[in-house]
């Protein structure tokens, strides 16, 4: 499903990165300098990053998933806490939890919005609860003001699972800079992209220097700043890993983060005109948006209206498939999976409200690149399917 778009009958995929040239000239430009590895480029990078998420720090790693587990680790999380997540979000939010030593503890969602409820976020909280992760489901902020209060009277950490959110803002502040740490993804189908990659976003200089020495073995000194001082010497402060992001990566980062704003906006037009195309359909919903919130839609998210119709989720997702219009579901709730299920005991009937959603959501096509007719022809065709199916 790779194809590029603007063909009336080529598969149109869930998500897809936009490459132009003066992404590739500026990693070409890293291949021939002196440093791929943590050079010169990663603080630049980390630099517009922070400036971009509002925050006063930044630290660049491997992956979304190295910089959630970089948070967990700077909170100081491990075995015996407990850190509260929602089960609709890709499963690294809770695994980063786990690969500390602590348990994940399920909050159920919102039932128009699948962000998590505060309210079972505070029903939640033990004396073991050491952090909440509140994770921007399709790019849409969670309600920070109130997921801060509740962690503040409690005195535990918020945590922001921003990898859908770059760019997004609630009540006009950037998303990055409303928890104690924001984590963020550099993937491929993400809002920018550095082929892998991740960044942690925070204000507190004492977490932020935890999650930079976390990336690099625990060790207090880079290899660079060795060099710049003439010695071979560094200590292990810490226990780390190495999660280090490359100057190469960093430098696609660079160029694509001076598209954010750009393809922001294209992302939310295309949302308006989904919702505009859908909006008489008894068949589907799309996700609510609150007054307070500027979302940054990684994600098209429709709810199919079941009753309405003769067949399941699954059907509608063949029928448009073999329409070439590349629908995807995200996700399946973290506490069915298997291993969730095994090891900490969980299963249907924890989570009502995801489990429900979960049966019902489809996610359309949308990325920057896609034209105007993509987005007629993908709405065009859950018109024309929904009609089929409908009862
Ligand atoms: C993509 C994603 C991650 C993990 O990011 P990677 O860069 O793939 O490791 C974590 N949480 C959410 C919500 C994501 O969408």
């Amino acid at each position: 499903m790779s194809t590029p778009t603007g063909s009336k009958t080529a598969p149109i995929p869930y998500g897809r990165h936009s490459i132009a040239d003066d992404d590739v000239e500026a990693v070409v430009e890293v291949l021939r300098s002196d440093w791929l590895t943590t050079g010169p480029v990663v603080p630049e990078f980390e630099r517009a990053f922070a400036g971009a998420a509002g925050s006063s720090h930044a630290v660049a790693v491997s992956s979304g998933t190295a910089a959630l587990h970089a948070a967990m680790h700077a909170l100081g999380v491990g075995p015996g806490d407990e850190v509260i997540v929602p089960p609709i979000t890709f499963v690294s939010t809770a695994n980063c939890a786990v690969f500390q030593g602590a348990r994940p503890v399920l909050a159920d969602v919102e039932p128009d919005t699948l962000l998590v409820d505060p309210e079972d976020v505070e029903r939640k909280i033990t004396p073991r609860t050491r952090a909440v992760i509140a994770v921007d489901y399709a790019g849409h902020p969670c309600d920070y003001d109130r997921l801060d209060e509740i962690a503040y009277r409690h005195g535990i950490a918020l945590v922001a699972d921003a990898c859908h959110s770059l760019g997004a803002r609630f009540k006009g502040r950037p998303v990055g800079s409303l928890a104690r740490v924001s984590a963020f993804s550099l993937h491929p189908v993400k809002a920018i992209t550095a082929g892998e990659g991740g960044v942690v976003t925070t204000d507190d200089p004492t977490l932020a220097d935890r999650m930079s020495r976390f990336r690099n073995h625990g060790i207090s000194l880079t290899a660079r700043d060795r060099e710049a001082r003439d010695t071979w010497i560094y200590e292990v402060t810490d226990l780390g890993y190495n999660y280090r992001i490359t100057d190469i990566q960093c430098a696609l980062g660079l160029s694509q983060l001076r598209k954010l704003e750009r393809w922001t906006e294209r992302r939310r037009q295309i949302a308006r005109r989904y919702d505009e195309m859908l909006r008489d359909l008894p068949q589907v919903e799309p996700l609510a948006v609150r007054p307070w919130a500027e979302p940054a839609y990684h994600l098209y998210v429709v709810r199919l209206n079941l009753p309405t119709l003769r067949v399941d989720r699954g059907e509608v997702f063949r029928r448009l498939r073999a329409r070439g219009i590349g629908v995807n579901v995200h996700y399946i709730p973290v506490h069915l999976h298997p291993y969730y299920r095994e090891r900490f005991g969980t299963g249907p009937g924890l989570c009502p409200v995801a489990e429900d959603a979960y049966e019902r959501i489809l996610t359309l096509p949308l990325f920057p690149r896609m034209t105007d007719a993509d987005v007629e022809r993908v709405a065009g065709e859950v018109i024309a399917v929904l009609g089929e199916c409908a009862r």
